[in-house]
């Protein structure tokens, strides 16, 4: 008889995007005419960069000629963008990452889940709440928890509450921990680690033989000069850190998929023997076993992202949500709320007004608005009594959900 993995049987069944799906379509069955904006999804809007698309087209091209045919390519992704991705996203903000350390991938939220299969069962681990939700359900799949508790967390994980007493970053915890997620700027706060926060994480993971994986996914949103972009500006993060990007945010790849991370060859960890292992070594074991690179035709996408024109395009394309979030965030103080992140992220957080639940402000929002958010709770239980508004979205409607929203507060 064949057997499931039980593990997946703990998973809340893929709660929050259903829900606010099931609750947006009780409002549209009984409201057709209304017209719903919704500022709930990351997802970007906007189009692919120009540099990327002529790109693309021509590795089409050289794609139906037999002299210039790609078929399978490193796993590990073609030395050209390796390059690239080294020279200008890490050394050129004095990172020491060489492009051999560099893994091209099909996403940043595969990699966040894949990489735990190169690390042993009884690593303790510990995810800031709110968090990205596939950080812990990729943890339940492969059975590093027990089953949720009422509050809706998993047993044999450490939470780190992020909330305004910390400035939305994790403290550091008095007890002993192995691995550490953390991303910054934050999905979904918003907030940023500044140099100093992160050195006491990388000292904290160096005294105490932990890995950091850190996922910089939105460090193209950071406008504050004094704001780390790797993990690796920070003195010792080689010893302890694997960093995690994409080209999804910061070029519009959400749908073209491609992403990288970063091994250092100085990373270590043990073995049940008590030696130390290269992680580097392992990582590339598994990706050239259960991966087969990302397409040619998008890694020349990418690489274009590192050309001039890239870079000014994608400036623009960053600018153009920061813009948003600014709108977004003065909209929402003039109408009386307290919000948070915006400044160097694509996502603003704020304080429920009247001591709301987040889900009965979005239950207002919707009726009153029809516009559509994320509560907060829907990312762990410390997000109780927030929500997320995301600045993924056209000008005309953001301009618009905060016209009806500022109306919402005033009345
Ligand atoms: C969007 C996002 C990513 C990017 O994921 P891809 O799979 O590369 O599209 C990674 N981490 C976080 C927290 C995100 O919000």
């Amino acid at each position: 008889m064949a057997t499931v993995n039980d593990h997946y049987l703990k998973l809340k069944a893929g709660y929050l995007f259903p829900e606010i799906a099931r609750r947006v379509n009780v409002f549209t069955d009984a409201n057709p005419d209304a017209k719903i904006i919704r500022l709930g999804i990351g997802d970007v809007t906007e189009p692919l960069p120009e540099a990327c698309r002529t790109a693309m087209i021509h590795a089409v091209e050289e794609m139906g000629d037999r002299t210039t045919f790609k078929g399978y390519g490193p796993e590990q992704g073609y030395a050209w963008l390796r390059e690239k991705i080294a020279t200008h996203d890490f050394q050129s903000r004095g990172c020491d990452i060489d492009a051999s350390e560099i893994f091209v991938s099909d996403g940043s939220k595969c990699d966040t889940g894949n990489i735990l299969d190169i690390f042993g069962n009884n690593n303790i681990i510990a995810v800031t709440d709110p968090v990205y939700p596939v950080y812990v359900d990729t943890n339940v799949m492969i059975g590093r928890t027990k089953g949720m508790n009422e509050k809706g967390e998993y047993e044999g994980l450490v939470y780190l509450p992020i909330t305004a007493e910390n400035n939305f970053t994790a403290s550091i915890p008095s007890e002993k921990v192995d691995l550490i997620y953390l991303c910054f700027p934050n999905n979904p706060t918003g907030s940023v680690a500044t140099k100093e926060h992160l050195q006491a994480w990388v000292d904290y993971a160096r005294a105490n033989g932990s890995i950091i994986f850190f996922d910089a996914a939105y460090e193209a949103y950071i406008t504050d000069a004094s704001i780390p972009h790797s993990i690796y500006e920070i003195e010792g993060a080689r010893e302890c850190a694997i960093e995690f990007r994409s080209f999804s945010k910061n070029a519009g790849f959400t749908g073209t998929r491609c992403a990288l991370t970063v091994v250092p060859k100085t990373l270590t960890a043990k073995a049940s023997d008590g030696s130390d292992v290269e992680l580097w070594k392992l990582w590339n074991r598994r990706q050239s076993t259960k991966f087969n690179g990302v397409p040619y035709i998008v890694q020349r996408g990418a690489e274009a992202v590192y050309s001039e024109e890239g870079q000014a395009q994608i400036k623009a394309l960053v600018s153009f949500y920061l813009e948003n979030a600014k709108i977004i965030c003065e909209k929402l103080k003039a109408a009386g709320l307290s919000v948070y992140g915006g400044i160097n992220a694509p996502y603003v957080w704020v304080k429920t007004p009247n001591g709301l639940s987040s889900w009965d402000f979005f239950d207002k929002l919707l009726h009153t608005t029809n516009v559509v958010g994320t509560p907060g709770s829907g990312f762990g239980a410390a997000g109780e009594g927030y929500f997320r508004i995301s600045a993924f979205n056209s000008r005309e409607n953001v301009n618009e959900a905060m016209k009806r929203m500022s109306h919402l507060m005033s009345v």
